[in-house]
């Protein structure tokens, strides 16, 4: 044997593995999102985990953190093309409605669910590998998609019955109207150069909407009385705004207006929004999107509006764990079948697939060493598994054409059933306790 040590392999840092534990939680979510997306007439479009790094320079913009620090790229070994793991579902999301034509038959409703990377410091509700769901609206213009996308969030949060998320509204107006409070940022910014920390210096000279971003608690007066973007909009980008705030209060939707609401990408106008909580300490904002109607043509398709948000599930998962919302999702199978072994395998495996076949949910006993094991472990992994009832198929009951159906979670009652009607005594049995 080799003296050298193995190294312990371990997981990537900041990447995780969803333990069985957790994973009714997230099938739970899962299933909001299908009958959300559904409720509203979304298609779902699946892209590859891997793009081409162009992509995301050009979707997301060169100046932003994820573009500049980011990223998850390297080369090709094979070709030499420059890949990358894609840190969101925007961008090839448009990519390939281009590729594919799709907005040739008018506007198109998407949503997607997937992993992202971003090389970020791992910390609570801060990973490398992560999940969104993404809603995107291609091609529709007016404020009612805007306020059709905020409002599927909030039902998405009463379907899940999380509480305390709030939504934050900001209207970023049009390039021209950017460019004048860009013009007065700057002049603000620049008249307290001196109190900046490095981080604002340098998006003064690339970015300095990102400056308003800032988390810097000694930043936060610069910040706070810096020329407010709202008061440069124009007529229609008011109109746009005051139309989503419209359909918005029609539904009872309480919002607030954030002046200082920015966003990371580039690509955003007009409405911009976030949903945030104070439960998740620091990483508090679980989803957030706006409008970002240059992005098609900047890629490289024909004109078209666009606007949607992406969801950070892990910190969805989070927040249902901290109210609590993940008790009630751990439910066992409906029949753990215990057997001997030997010559009560076979029917047991039989019997097994008859209920499976009339949908009924099923664990067979398996013994680590394919032995016969005591009917005290079987009896105590029948019980762990959560199923609401023992079938029990010994020698005894074999050679009577029986089998022992017992009931695990009410009271213990046990009975002999013919194997023959087991099927349709089963059903009875589950059918009575479902009342
Ligand atoms: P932040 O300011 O927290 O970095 P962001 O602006 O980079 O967020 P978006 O790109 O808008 O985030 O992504 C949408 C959502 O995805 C976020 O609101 C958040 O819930 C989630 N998210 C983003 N980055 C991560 C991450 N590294 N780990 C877990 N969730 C994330
Ligand atoms: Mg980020």
């Amino acid at each position: 044997m080799s003296q050298v040590k193995q190294t312990k392999l371990t997981g990537v840092r900041g990447m995780n593995d969803l333990l069985p534990q957790e994973a009714p939680l997230w099938a739970h979510l899962e299933q909001s999102i299908q009958s959300l997306v559904r409720s509203y007439g979304y298609q779902q479009i699946r892209t590859p985990i891997v793009e081409q790094t162009a992509l995301f320079k050009r979707g997301i913009g060169e100046v932003t953190d994820i573009v500049e620090k980011e990223m998850y790229s390297f080369e090709d070994g094979l070709n030499g093309e420059q890949l990358t793991l894609r840190p969101e579902g925007t961008a090839a999301a448009v990519r390939a409605v281009i590729e594919h034509n799709l907005l040739y038959e008018g506007p198109k409703r998407l949503w997607y669910t997937g992993p992202m990377f971003r090389h970020e410091r791992p910390q609570r509700g801060r990973y490398r590998q992560f999940h969104q769901l993404g809603i995107e609206a291609l091609g529709f213009a007016g404020p009612d998609i805007d306020a059709e996308i905020i409002l599927m969030c909030q039902r998405l949060w009463d379907d899940l019955g999380l509480t305390g998320i709030q939504l934050e509204l900001n209207s970023l107006g049009q390039a021209s109207e950017r460019a004048a409070h860009r013009e007065a940022l700057i002049a603000h910014f620049k008249k307290h150069e001196s109190d900046l920390d490095e981080d604002a210096k340098r998006r003064l000279l690339t970015n300095p909407l990102r400056i308003l971003d800032s988390k810097n608690p000694a930043m936060q007066s610069i910040v706070e009385s810096a020329p407010q973007i709202l008061n440069f909009l124009g007529e229609e980008s008011l109109k746009h705004f005051e139309g989503v705030q419209r359909l918005l209060k029609a539904n009872n939707l309480p919002f607030k207006i954030n002046p200082r609401l920015v966003r990371g990408l580039d690509y955003y106008n007009l409405t911009v929004f976030e949903w945030v909580t104070t439960q998740l300490g620091s990483q508090g904002t679980v989803a957030g999107g706006g409008r970002y109607d240059p992005l098609i043509e900047q890629m490289g398709g024909k004109p078209a509006p666009a606007c949607g948000w992406a969801m950070g599930m892990e910190r969805v998962i989070e927040l249902m764990k901290e109210q609590g919302l993940d008790a009630d999702l751990e439910s066992g199978c409906d029949v753990y079948v215990l057997h001997q072994a030997g010559e009560t395998l076979e029917p047991a495996f039989i019997v097994a697939e008859r209920l499976r076949s009339a949908g009924i949910e099923v664990i067979l006993h398996c013994s680590p060493d394919g032995l016969a094991s005591s009917f005290k472990s079987m009896m105590k992994k029948a019980d762990a598994s959560g199923a609401a009832y023992a079938i029990i198929i010994g020698p005894d009951e074999l050679a009577a054409g029986q089998a022992q159906l017992k009931d695990l979670r009410r009271d213990g009652q046990q009975m002999s059933v013919a194997l023959d009607g087991l099927v349709d005594e089963v059903i009875n049995q589950l059918v009575k306790t479902s009342d």
